[in-house]
């Protein structure tokens, strides 16, 4: 993708004041997917970095789906959904973590091989919690996690330090 498609698809990602919460500057990324190059490029964009290195893609529910979801299919792999709590049918394995306000879980099957090569895909990353539990529950699977992929990052809220990920790679931050 070049400069100039990528910058245009940025300025395709809105900001909600005070959504969910009081304080919480939203980045909503819905306008983006809305726009078919926008949402070719930033797809195109997540996934450069690894391409040739991961044999599936993982997303987290639920905007993660929708970037990892096309991500897969372009780049012509499965999908493999990371989902909220007690929402899978069979036994899965679940990691805990902490949020700003009480406690969540993330969850999957084992539905890929062992040793698969994952990269792990979310739309924003923040204090880096969510993916990290993320990635602690493939690596649980036994799965590599490859690379993690997200389309903003949000500086200043520490999540690329918590996270300490060699293989993380933002499209978009501030
Ligand atoms: P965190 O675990 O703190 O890094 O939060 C990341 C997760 O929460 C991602 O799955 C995001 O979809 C969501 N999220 C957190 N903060 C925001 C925000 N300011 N705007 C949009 N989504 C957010």
């Amino acid at each position: 993708p070049t400069a100039s498609d990528l910058a245009r698809a940025e300025r395709l990602i809105g900001e909600v004041k005070d959504y969910p919460a009081p304080g919480i500057l939203f980045r909503d990324i819905m306008p983006l997917l809305a726009d078919g190059p926008a949402l070719r490029t930033t797809v195109d964009a997540l996934i450069e970095p690894f391409l040739g290195k991961f044999d599936v893609i993982a997303g987290l529910e639920a905007r993660g789906f929708l970037l990892a979801s096309a991500a897969a299919y372009a780049s012509g792999v499965g999908l493999f959904p990371i989902r909220k709590a007690g929402k899978l049918p069979r036994p899965a394995a679940s990691v805990g973590y902490e949020l700003e306000y009480g406690v969540a879980e993330v969850e999957a099957h084992n539905d890929v091989p062992q040793g698969s090569r994952v990269l792990l895909i979310d739309d924003v990353l923040a204090t880096g919690g969510t993916l990290i539990a993320a990635r602690q529950l493939l690596r649980e699977l036994g799965y590599e996690v490859a690379g993690i992929a997200v389309l903003f990052e949000i500086d200043g809220l520490g999540g690329r330090s918590a996270l300490e990920d060699p293989h993380l790679h933002t499209v978009f931050r501030s």
